[in-house]
């Protein structure tokens, strides 16, 4: 028997039974090799990734936003094809001090310490603080956002298991990773290309105030002075965890020795992640991550964001436009747009320009999903203009092949477009919808509204109808009023249950006065 072989755009009765991951590849930039490489689970059908998060001592800045949203697309995706995704991405609120040489204070108890607050209650504001703004940016939360103090255990446990191995050491309370005892067995720097020899070579020296062996070790726990607010009992005396164990405890408690992806911004890479690399690789035997992924940074009219430039601003600032630098404020959704016009490993400048360009085009794909969705087939075509028909199947094809190459939402976005102004032809007339199969239709708008609201999370923006709504509704309210005044309860009934069914309340007041109230359509 020989193998039929499929149409080029797919046999829709036999795709339906396939996995969309098993008809898209993935393919992935992986920082650890340095190539793009075709994603492949170690679970069939299942991913787990880590993605670090915030330290929650201060508002969360836009910076911050972009490297959740770059995780948020890859979590979307992956689920969208159909597989499992356990997306795993903590909380720090102990044990990230000022400096990345474990010098310094703790972030959150200093921050307690100048507000005259319980650690735990900068944890619990900022922590609110970060997932309303989560919200606002339409980032969907993790399966699990486990904390590194509720994890301290675990983070004593690894902390043994290296010492008895032998990657470890204890000075004075304090416990540290043993980096060149550990690059003689494994090899130190793979993630970050940095070389043992230039590290012990840059920077300050030790003197004999330090504890450390070698300057490039790090503190897997610390010993808590007098003072220090944040402290648990160990086997060494009270102290606190050092920064990067908790995320090697957090990544494999939930998701194996071994797992698929771990994300995070680029200034994480180093010492953060190959810190986390040693420290798995040392307790286990085997390295931790499959594929890394770093999104990189936001720049502010070409320079790098920052405090004390002057030139950062917190999402609020950004949502209100009261900041200098700004000429007005930006809807979530359009900053959201703005980010995803960027592939998440390049740089992203900030401008007003390029804000007010964004709003343009968001409004753009924005009408084109409102349009897509009163577009009705008429059914039976006749004559069918193949160019169109495979046009478009082409389009919706598109869409998959950037977003898996990758995840780049900046030509996915650009086939978006393209989709939108063909959406525009069928509303105007200038290209009837009997020209292409209802099948191809079908399938074309699925893919529109499903890469603008799932995938990317672009959802329909209503600034501009609101007051056409309260017009409109006022109108249907006044109907009402004549129709009950005229005892007309049947009438009034339903104009009550139909508005109710496509989300608007109507309560009625005293005085016979009525207000309305969207609400969820039934
Ligand atoms: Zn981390």
């Amino acid at each position: 028997m020989s193998t039929a072989v499929l149409p080029e755009f797919a046999n829709f009765a036999l795709l339906k039974y396939m996995a969309l991951y098993e008809q898209y590849p993935v393919f992935i930039s992986n920082s650890l090799s340095g190539e793009k490489e075709e994603f492949k689970p170690l679970h069939p059908g299942q991913v787990g990734m880590y993605v670090c998060g915030p330290t929650v001592y201060n508002k969360v800045h836009l910076g911050n936003v972009r490297t959740f949203l770059t995780f948020d697309l890859v979590f979307r995706y992956l689920r969208y094809l159909g597989y499992k995704v356990r997306y795993v991405r903590n909380i720090t609120d102990v044990g990230h001090l000022e400096s990345d040489a474990d010098d310094g204070e703790d972030k959150i108890a200093k921050k307690a310490r100048l507000e005259r607050l319980e650690p735990m209650e900068v944890v619990k504001q900022y922590t609110e603080d970060f997932h309303e703004v989560m919200r606002q940016f339409n980032i969907l939360p993790p399966s699990i956002e486990p904390s590194a103090t509720g994890h301290i255990l675990e983070q004593i446990q690894i902390t043994q298991r290296l010492l008895e191995k032998g990657f470890a050491y204890e000075v004075n309370g304090s416990v540290y990773f043993d980096v060149k005892k550990y690059h003689k067995e494994y090899s130190y720097g793979i993630l970050s290309g940095r070389k043992i020899e230039d590290l012990m070579e840059s920077g300050r020296a030790l003197d004999s105030q330090d504890e450390k062996r070698d300057k490039i070790d790090f503190a897997l726990w610390k010993k808590a002075s007098p003072s220090h607010i944040m402290r648990w009992p160990s086997p060494w005396g009270d102290g606190f965890p050092g920064w990067h164990i908790e995320c090697t405890v957090m990544s494999t408690k939930y998701l194996g020795e071994t797992f698929d992806i771990h994300g995070g911004g680029m200034d994480l890479k180093f010492p953060h992640h190959e810190c986390e690399i040693a420290q798995a690789t040392g307790a286990n035997g085997k390295p931790p991550v499959r594929y890394w992924m770093h999104s990189n940074m936001l720049t502010v009219n070409g320079q790098k964001m920052s405090k004390s430039l002057g030139n950062s601003f917190l999402p609020q600032e950004l949502f209100t436009g009261n900041h200098k630098l700004l000429d007005k404020g930006y809807s979530p959704s359009t900053v959201r747009f703005f980010m995803l016009q960027s592939h998440y490993s390049s740089t992203l400048d900030f401008s007003n320009e390029a804000l007010n360009a964004a709003e343009k085009g968001y409004r753009k794909l924005s009408q084109a999903l409102k349009t897509v969705r009163q577009l009705n087939h008429p059914g039976t075509a006749g004559n069918i203009d193949t160019a169109v028909d495979e046009e478009l199947r082409k389009l919706a094809e598109a869409c998959f092949t950037h977003m898996g190459d990758d995840f780049n939402t900046a030509r996915t976005l650009a086939v978006l477009f393209e989709m939108a102004a063909r959406i525009n032809d069928f509303k105007s007339g200038n290209q009837s919808l009997a020209t292409v199969t209802a099948e191809t239709f079908s399938h074309f708008s699925k893919t529109f509204i499903d890469f603008m609201e799932e995938i990317l999370g672009l959802q329909e923006e209503t600034t501009a109808d609101d007051g056409l709504l309260d017009s409109v509704l006022g109108v249907l309210i006044d109907l009402r009023k004549k129709a009950r005044a005229d005892r007309n309860y049947a009438l009034s009934d339903r104009i009550r249950d139909d508005l109710k069914k496509v989300g608007v309340q109507l309560m009625d007041g005293k005085d016979g006065e009525m207000s309305y109230v969207i609400v969820d359509p039934e």
